[in-house]
């Protein structure tokens, strides 16, 4: 019984041999394409410098959004990378995030995002200004204000979430209150079947 097993551990030692034989027959591995690298896109707005000098068509940027949020950008060029903002009317709530992603402080360079309408839009600017920087130019309790975040200076990011049905009655807005931002910071917010 013993002898029997070892004849069949030496054929089963034997078979494994010829069966690694015939595995290390394979042919050598043909000269991989290194995958090309991939380029970074880096397409950075680089004719930010000379914002102010023409009234550049700003690209119509609709965000529909499906998941009920978006993401805004603003940068030191006192811009905002989007200038409508259409929420599908199947949002009950709808989040923005303000992002500040360039490197001036807030008391030279401060974002926000202030949502109204936009026959209020003008007096809310005013008020918000009076307020002054430590209120964050947003007058304190206004009504004629959906939602808006705090004032933002590079490289900070502020969240807000706010109930869509307030944005069924009128046109409104969504802009930044920094003193003489408004004409260059202001777009459309809007629902969408
Ligand atoms: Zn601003």
């Amino acid at each position: 019984m013993k002898q029997y097993l070892s004849l069949i551990a030496a054929a089963a030692l034997s078979l494994a041999a010829c069966g690694g034989e015939s595995k290390s027959t394979q042919p050598t591995p043909a000269a991989v394409p290194s995958a090309p690298a991939a380029e970074a896109p880096a397409s950075q707005p680089a004719a930010s410098e000379t914002a102010g000098m023409v009234s550049e068509p700003v690209p119509s940027s609709v965000v529909e959004s499906a998941d009920c949020s978006v993401v805004v950008n603003s940068d030191d060029a006192m811009k905002f990378d989007k200038s409508e903002i259409a929420i599908k009317s199947s949002c009950a709530q709808f989040t923005i995030t303000l992002k500040h992603i360039g490197k001036a402080p807030v008391t030279a360079m401060g974002h926000n995002i202030v949502i109204a309408k936009a026959s209020d839009r003008a007096a809310v600017v005013t008020d918000g200004m009076a307020a002054k920087a430590e209120a964050g130019y947003v007058k304190a309790n206004d009504e004629r204000v959906v939602a808006h975040t705090k004032m933002l200076g590079g490289g900070e990011e502020d969240t807000i979430t706010f109930d869509t049905a307030k944005l069924k009655d009128g046109d409104f807005e969504f802009f930044c209150t920094f003193p003489g931002h408004v004409a260059m910071m202001n777009g459309k917010i809007k629902l969408v079947d």
